[in-house]
C-alpha cells in the first residue's frame, strides 16, 4: 500500500489544483533558507530559483492548471527596485507572463518542485516540453541574449562552464588544469564560449589560448572566489541576473559544453535536453549524483518520498 500512498499527490492539493481558474503560485519557501524569517531576503541564486520555477510549472501543467512564478512575494538577490521602481517580482523582468488569474490560488510546497538535478535525458525532455518550451523572454532580456547565442552560433563553438566562487563544499571544484586539458584536446572547435563568474580563470584563458578564440560576456565576476550574487555592494541586481540567464542560454546552443555539476550547467540542458555534453566531476560528485538518480527512481516508483 505504500505505493499508492507514497505516488499519489494529496488529495487536498489536488482538489484545490484542479478547479477552472485557480493558480499555482511559485515562491521560494525553501525549508532551511534564510528567507523562511519574514523580511529576510532570499540569498538563493538565480538558477536555484529558475530550475523551481521550471519544475512549478511543470508540476502545475500535470494538473493541467495555470501556475505564476511569484518571485516578489518577499526580496530576492536579483530584485532590482532602482530599475523597476513599480515591480518587485524579478521573473518579470525577464520572462513575459499573464497577470496572475484571479482564482482560487495555492501557493507551492518546496517538495512539490525542489530544484533537484536529474542527468537523465528523459527527465530534461519531459520538464523542456512542458515547462520551459513555452518561457517567452521580455523584449531586453531577449535582445542581450540573442546577440550572445548569435556569436555562438556564427562559429563551431564549444561551451565551457567553469564554476568557482561558492558551493566549493556542496560541489567539489574541478581543477583549472583539467579543463586546460580538455580545452586543448578540443582544438577542432574553432571557438570557447566561456561561462565563468571568476575574473583570474578568464584572464588565465586569455593568456593561454588568445582573446580571438573565446567567447564571452564583458560581465560582473569575482576578483576573490566570493559570489557576486550575494555580494550586496553591487547594485545592479538586475544585470547579475540577466548575465547569469545570457550565459546559460549561450551554453545551450554550442555545438556541444562542458559542464560541471551546478544549477547553471544543469540549466542549458533544460534549455536544450539535445545538447551533446562532457559533464566534469570529482568522484565525490559522481556518487552524489548517482545517489540523487536512486532517490528520484526510488520516487517515482513510489518506494519513497522526495
Ligand atoms: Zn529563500
Amino acid at each position: 500500500m505504500i505505493h499508492s500512498k507514497q505516488n499519489r499527490p494529496d488529495t487536498s492539493r489536488t482538489k484545490m489544483l484542479l478547479p477552472p481558474g485557480s493558480v499555482y503560485l511559485i515562491k521560494c519557501l525553501a525549508v532551511n533558507c534564510n528567507c523562511e524569517d519574514l523580511g529576510t531576503t532570499c540569498r538563493r541564486g538565480f538558477f536555484s530559483l529558475w530550475i523551481q520555477a521550471v519544475y512549478g510549472r511543470h508540476f502545475a501543467n500535470k494538473f493541467k492548471s495555470s501556475s505564476y512564478v511569484d518571485f516578489g512575494d518577499r526580496n530576492y538577490l536579483y530584485t532590482d527596485r532602482c530599475r523597476f521602481p513599480g515591480e518587485g517580482n524579478f521573473w518579470n523582468y525577464f520572462y513575459i507572463q499573464p497577470a496572475c488569474e484571479t482564482g482560487a490560488r495555492l501557493s507551492n510546497r518546496f517538495i512539490e518542485n525542489y530544484p533537484l538535478r536529474i542527468w537523465q535525458r528523459s527527465h530534461l525532455r519531459a520538464v523542456y516540453q512542458g515547462a520551459v518550451r513555452g518561457l517567452q523572454l521580455q523584449h531586453d532580456a531577449s535582445h542581450y541574449i540573442e546577440n550572445l547565442i548569435n556569436r555562438c552560433q556564427k562559429h563551431r563553438t564549444l561551451g565551457v562552464h567553469i564554476r568557482r566562487t561558492d558551493h566549493s563544499e556542496e560541489v567539489p571544484g574541478v581543477s583549472l588544469n583539467r579543463y586546460f586539458e580538455l580545452l586543448r584536446k578540443h582544438s577542432n572547435y574553432e571557438k570557447f564560449f566561456i561561462a565563468t563568474d571568476d575574473h583570474t580563470v578568464l584572464n588565465h584563458l586569455i593568456g593561454e589560448f588568445g582573446k580571438d578564440r573565446l567567447i564571452f560576456q564583458e560581465a560582473i565576476r569575482s576578483h576573490d572566489q566570493k559570489g557576486v550574487h550575494t555580494d550586496d555592494t553591487i547594485k545592479d541586481r538586475y544585470r547579475l541576473g540577466l548575465e547569469v540567464l545570457a550565459d546559460c542560454y549561450a551554453l545551450s546552443v554550442c555545438k556541444k559544453a562542458l559542464l560541471v555539476h551546478s544549477n547553471v550547467s544543469y540549466g542549458a540542458l533544460l534549455l536544450n535536453p539535445e545538447l551533446p555534453y562532457l559533464l566534469l566531476e570529482t568522484r565525490m560528485s559522481m556518487f552524489s549524483r548517482w545517489k540523487t538518480n536512486l532517490v528520484y527512481q526510488l520516487d517515482r516508483l513510489g518506494v519513497r518520498k522526495m
